[in-house]
């Protein structure tokens, strides 16, 4: 940098950072995925599967992603509990139809195969999971559907918690967890 442009710099008002560390911004994987209500259908002992498709399945969904830390590394063996009303908008009380839990891999992916959720009276079409890393706190959180119309209505309802719908059925999700 000539001396001159330095100057110029200065002049501007603008402070020339003197080492690289002033440029270093720290690698962030955004903030962290925000908690949401449990609500009054949480049931604990789930069985452990990665799907909860059933044979006469109508409007099935795939649900994948990444779990990772607020520093971008994939988190491994994290815990996903996922549960949400079935096609008429009813939770499973008795037994565990639509719930399931299961472990992210090492390269902290998930992939949950299931319906898309009905609505239910004041609730946007919802899917509840809870997720511990080992060791650590319960983020308990929902998942929402892009652009359906129920969003607006659901003062719950947050945009960072909408899925990405990659194509008709398939949504993606990466949850920044404490790990
Ligand atoms: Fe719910």
């Amino acid at each position: 940098m000539t001396s001159q442009f330095r100057r110029r710099l200065v002049v501007a008002g603008l402070a020339w950072p003197l080492s690289r560390s002033a440029f270093a911004q720290p690698l962030t994987c955004g903030t962290a995925t925000p908690p949401e209500t449990e609500g009054p259908f949480f049931k604990p002992r789930s069985p452990r599967r990665a799907s909860l498709l059933e044979a006469s399945a109508q409007s099935r969904l795939i649900v994948r992603g990444q779990v990772l830390s607020p520093e971008c590394r994939p988190v491994a063996n994290v815990l996903l509990d996922f549960w949400h009303a079935d096609e008429s908008g009813e939770y499973d009380n008795q037994g565990f139809r639509y719930r399931g839990h299961q472990f992210t891999d090492a390269e902290g992916r998930y992939r949950l195969e299931t319906i898309v959720p009905a609505e239910y009276p004041g609730r946007a079409r919802h899917i509840h999971v809870k997720l511990q890393a080992p060791k650590k706190n319960i983020l308990t959180t929902q998942l929402y559907f892009p652009g359906d119309p129920g969003n607006r209505r659901d003062a719950l309802y947050l945009p960072e918690l909408a899925m990405r719908m990659t194509v008709p059925g398939a949504g993606q999700f990466d949850f920044v967890i404490e790990a």
